[in-house]
């Protein structure tokens, strides 16, 4: 916190005062979250989403604009904007995603089938960069 008073000595000089934000501040809002995104709004749930499930790490959502009669996203927590941005520490997050595909293979009816699709750049699509993958099923599907 900063406290005004310590800007100035006692003879009314300007001295430097050391500023020290809170650490939840700076992490949640600068390292976890971008302004920006579209998604990071969605989980901070400044917009609205149909949330199918979450987790700490993980949450999933309807698409807005479904590809297949299920259709839903499955989107880190944590803001990062495509696979090329992963990092080794993210190595279980991304373990993760996986394992959320799994769980909600489980629930589903009939064949059980699915198809997991991330897009990585916009050459090949991508048009949300925080990193998320489709999953899909409830139709038959074959190449691409
Ligand atoms: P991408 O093209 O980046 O691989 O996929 C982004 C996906 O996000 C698209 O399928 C698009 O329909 C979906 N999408 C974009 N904006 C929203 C939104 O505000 N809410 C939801 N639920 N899905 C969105
Ligand atoms: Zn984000």
């Amino acid at each position: 916190m900063v406290d005004a008073r310590d800007s100035k000595s006692r003879d009314g000089d300007i001295v430097p005062v050391r500023v020290r934000l809170p650490a939840p501040f700076f992490f949640e809002k600068v390292s976890m979250e971008q302004s920006d995104c579209i998604f990071c709004k969605i989980i901070a749930k400044e917009i609205p989403s149909n949330i199918i499930t979450q987790n700490d790490d993980v949450v999933v959502i309807q698409d807005i604009s479904p590809k297949a009669p299920v259709h839903y996203l499955i989107i880190p927590k944590k803001h990062i904007s495509d696979v090329v941005s992963l990092q080794e520490a993210d190595a279980l997050l991304a373990g993760k995603m996986f394992l959320m595909a799994k769980e909600l293979g489980s629930k589903l009816s009939g064949s059980q089938a699915f198809r997991l699709l991330v897009n990585n750049g916009s050459d090949v699509g991508q048009s949300v960069f925080h990193l998320h993958c489709h999953f899909l099923s409830g139709k038959k599907m074959t190449g691409f």
